[in-house]
Parts: structure tokens; C-alpha cells; sequence
């Protein structure tokens, strides 16, 4: 029996004195996608009770605090980009969309920080920030997704080789709790030992620990060149192998070092259609390096040539825009090759990549199935589409399932991790709880109950309290 009490009309009536009329729907008027988010749960649809559009702080809290004594779920939803059901209505209740709270607050480009809502698209703050010289340096590939919903799931991206991920770029937050209490944690700081580093313990909590409602971000100075190189290799190993030693160059430092299988190569070269995405083809890297000047550069390009000749790859410079542009289609380049796939998001160390990657390819071999690769090389985190190939219908689930078990089994004897950057949401929940430690997880649960007794916030993610 649900520990939640069904909305009843007097609940509405307070959800549209909070917020108004305008901006709360309810029964037909709530659309297919609040069941979701990028990734569909199997089965049948769930839908929310109710979505309300807050415009502020305030107007959240009075929401969550009205949750707190009628009892209903609340699920905050950023743009709806998350990769592991983050989003789903598990319970029913409301979704809180943040779509009104949308506001670039502030920018100093001095002081090189920026205040945001949670429903800017990320890429606005990349360019608001370059209007002033200067780089907001996280940088998922999903064009739709919002700073606040990076906050929530610690997002990585493109350029966390460098840069680090989102919690790297986080000065301070505003959140309300999930009792309904409004607070601000962290500071503008380049040091802080005062107390818990409570900032830290949101970041990445997916929505469970309270609802991101204002951000101070940290920018950085805008180098002048920034160059893209493919580098393509015969077999992935050996491109995975590149990733460390390009990586502990004292002098490339790169900003982005992503790996792309020899298969998704081709799938994109098919998709993107005014473009081959590598005319050798092969299993490739693409690294993007950054430099003040020009002289600066063609030391940095010379350098990473030479290695990957030796490492027996073949250099190519092709046009930026256009390797991140394709890159950023992998995931539609590989559905339109097939409808039935599976997406996983795993991370070992940066040492670890080739060898994982021989196994992962044996794994998938074995068990009758078909793996494409995109991944952050040079954060160890792999995305792993797998296919179906010439499985059976009816043995898909069991195959699919057998496959990742071994595939998780492999990555924590290598020391890493079932999710890099996507969280673990309801999709993940079940191989998440085989494989966290007890004690671990026992301490995850008692941070949930002292955050949220009620168990109002997001309930049903990451793991279950009851
Ligand atoms: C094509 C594609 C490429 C992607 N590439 C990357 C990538 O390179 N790196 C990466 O890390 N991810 C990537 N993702 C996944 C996704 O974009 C990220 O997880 C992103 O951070 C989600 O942001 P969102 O605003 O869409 O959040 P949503 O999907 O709306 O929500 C995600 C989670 O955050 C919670 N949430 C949202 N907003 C708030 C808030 N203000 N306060 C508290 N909780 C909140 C939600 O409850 C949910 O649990 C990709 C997805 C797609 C579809």
C-alpha cells in the first residue's frame, strides 16, 4: 500500500492558490512526455497527478511544505534530458516544473562568476559567458538540458578531462529543502572548512535531497584557439590505449578526449548527411586542445601527432563544428540503425579503459550481442549502446540482462563505478542496489531520512527508504 494520499480537490485548490490558475494542469491536459524523460520506462505510462509551473523560490517551498502535510510526491523536472528516468512519477504527485525560473540573474565578468535560475538551457550560459571572453566550462552533449537539472545529476560532458564536472563548477546553491525551508549552501569561495560541505551533497542527488532554485557558477578565462583532431585507429584497443598517454603529455592538456567505435563511425557517417565523420574511418578519438597563441598550438599539434603516429593512429584536422555536431548525434545515429537498444553509462579509471574495452566487446560477443561506443575517454566513462543484432525477440530481456550484470560485474573489479554522469534514477536502481556496499547504502538512507523524513522528494530514485 502507497505511504502517499491521492490528491484530493481541496490539494488542487491549494496548489492553484500557489501558483495560479495558469500554471497547473491536471487529468488529459498533462502531456505524454511527464512520464518520462529521454529515457521511456517499460510498461505502461505513469502519470503525475499534476504538473505546477513555480516562478520562485517561495512559490516551490510553499508547494513542498503543502506536499510535507497532504502527503503527496513531488518530483522536480529540469528539460527532461536525463538518461535514467529521474523524472518518472513513480507515486503519482506533482511534477515541479521549473520551466518559469529561467533567468540569467547575473553575470561579473571580473570577478569571473555567473548567478543563474535552474531552468537556463546550459548552452545560454556557454554563451552569455563568451560574450565576455570567458567559458562556462560545463558542457553535456544534450542541447536541451538546464543548468539546474546538471546540478542535480553532477553532470560531466565534454569537458570534464579538463574542466572537471558539474560539481567543479559550482561556487553556491540556493535549494529548497525537502520540508519546505529555504537555504543557501556553499559561497564564492576558493576555500571553506566551515562545517559539512553540504553544497557537495546535493550535487548529483538527482532531485532526493532538495530542488536546486538559484546557482553561482564559476567561469573561466576563454582561451583564443581552441583545435579539434580526429585520430583513427585499426582497432579500439589501440585508440584506447592512446587515451593515457595523450593524457599524461605535460604539454597537450587536453580539453576534451572522447572515443567513438569504428561501427558508430560508420552509423554516423550514414546519419549526418553532408559529412563522412572520418574518410579513414576506424575506431577514433577526438581531442580538442586549447592554446593562447598561435605558436602555442602548432607546438601542441606537432606534439599529438607525433604520438598518435606512434601509437598507429593516423591525424586528421577536420572542421570543428562539424566532428562535435556528429558527435552529439550518436545516440539518434545509433536508433535509427535500431528501434530495440539498451544505453549504459559506466566509468572505470582512466588506466583501466583498454583493458575494459577488450572485455566489454568479448562480453557483448558472447552473449549475442552488438555494443556501439561513445564515450569521455579521458574521464573513463564509456557510453554503451547495445544492440539486439540477431537475438531472438523473445530473448532479448534475458540476453540484455546477462550482459549487464557481467558488464557491472567487470567494471568493479576494475575499481569503477554502473554510472559516470547519468545517476541511477529508477532505470539503474536494482543493478545499483546489487552492487552498492551495505554500509554505504545504509548511510545513503539516513541522509535521505534526515533530509526528508516524509519521503515527499523524488521518492522511488536512486534507492527505496521503506
Ligand atoms: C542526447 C543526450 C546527450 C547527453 N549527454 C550528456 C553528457 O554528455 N553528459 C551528461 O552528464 N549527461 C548527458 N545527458 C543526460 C542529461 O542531459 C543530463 O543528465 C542533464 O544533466 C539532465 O538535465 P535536465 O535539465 O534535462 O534534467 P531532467 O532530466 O529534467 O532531470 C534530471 C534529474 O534531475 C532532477 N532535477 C532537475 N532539475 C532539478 C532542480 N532544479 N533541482 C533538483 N533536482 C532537479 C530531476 O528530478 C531528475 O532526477 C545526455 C542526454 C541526452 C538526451
Amino acid at each position: 500500500m502507497s505511504l502517499y494520499k491521492t490528491l484530493d480537490i481541496s490539494v488542487l485548490e491549494e496548489l492553484t492558490a500557489i501558483v495560479g490558475d495558469e500554471y497547473i494542469l491536471v487529468g488529459a491536459d498533462i502531456a505524454e512526455e511527464y512520464t518520462r524523460d529521454a529515457w521511456v520506462p517499460p510498461g505502461l505510462p505513469r502519470y503525475p497527478e499534476a504538473v505546477v509551473f513555480p516562478v520562485n523560490a517561495q512559490e516551490v517551498a510553499a508547494i513542498v511544505r503543502l506536499a510535507n502535510r497532504r502527503l503527496f510526491p513531488v518530483i522536480p523536472r529540469g528539460g527532461g534530458t536525463g538518461l535514467s528516468g529521474g523524472t518518472v512519477p513513480v507515486y503519482g504527485g506533482v511534477i515541479i516544473d521549473l520551466l518559469r525560473m529561467n533567468q540569467i540573474i547575473k553575470i561579473d565578468p571580473n570577478a569571473r562568476y555567473i548567478i543563474t535560475e535552474p531552468a537556463v538551457l546550459t548552452i545560454d550560459i556557454q554563451q552569455e559567458a563568451a560574450k565576455y571572453g570567458l567559458l562556462y566550462a560545463g558542457d553535456p552533449s544534450s542541447d536541451d538540458c538546464f543548468i539546474g537539472g546538471n546540478v542535480a545529476t553532477n553532470a560531466g560532458g565534454n569537458r570534464a578531462v579538463k574542466y572537471g564536472v558539474t560539481a567543479e563548477q559550482i561556487y553556491e546553491l540556493e535549494i529548497v529543502t525537502p520540508q519546505g525551508g529555504i537555504v543557501n549552501l556553499g559561497g564564492r569561495l576558493k576555500k571553506n572548512s566551515t562545517g559539512y560541505g553540504l553544497v557537495k551533497l546535493i550535487i548529483g542527488s538527482e532531485g532526493t535531497l532538495g530542488i536546486v532554485t538559484r546557482i553561482t557558477l564559476k567561469l573561466h578565462r576563454l582561451p583564443p584557439i581552441f583545435t579539434t583532431s580526429l585520430a583513427a585507429f585499426a582497432n579500439f584497443s589501440d585508440a584506447a590505449a592512446a587515451v593515457s598517454v595523450i593524457l599524461e603529455d605535460p604539454l597537450l592538456d587536453p580539453i576534451s578526449l572522447e572515443i567513438i567505435d569504428q561501427k558508430t563511425v560508420a552509423a554516423l557517417a550514414r546519419y549526418c548527411e553532408d559529412w563522412r565523420f572520418s574518410e579513414q574511418g576506424g575506431d577514433t578519438l577526438i581531442i580538442q586542445l586549447e592554446a593562447n597563441q598561435d605558436a602555442e598550438q602548432a607546438e601542441k599539434q606537432n606534439k599529438l601527432a607525433a604520438i598518435i603516429r606512434k601509437a598507429g593512429g593516423i591525424h586528421l584536422l577536420p572542421d570543428s563544428e562539424k566532428v562535435w555536431q556528429a558527435r552529439r548525434e550518436f545516440g539518434k545515429a545509433i536508433q535509427a540503425e535500431s528501434a530495440v537498444l539498451g544505453i549504459e553509462d559506466v566509468v572505470v579509471p582512466v588506466d583501466e579503459l583498454a583493458g575494459f574495452s577488450s572485455q566489454l566487446f568479448e562480453i557483448a560477443r558472447a552473449g549475442g550481442l552488438e555494443v556501439r561506443i561513445a564515450g569521455h575517454a579521458g574521464d573513463g566513462n564509456v557510453h554503451i549502446q547495445i544492440l539486439p543484432g540477431d537475438t531472438p525477440e523473445a530473448e532479448w530481456e534475458s540476453r540484455f540482462h546477462n550482459f549487464t550484470q557481467q558488464l557491472h560485474a567487470d567494471v568493479y573489479s576494475r575499481g569503477g563505478r554502473i554510472s559516470g554522469e547519468h545517476g541511477i534514477g529508477v532505470k539503474r536502481k536494482q543493478y545499483f542496489l546489487e552492487r552498492v556496499d551495505p554500509v554505504e547504502l545504509e548511510l545513503m538512507k539516513s541522509v535521505k531520512k534526515s533530509f526528508d523524513p516524509r519521503g515527499i522528494l523524488n521518492p522511488g530514485k536512486i534507492f527505496d527508504v521503506v
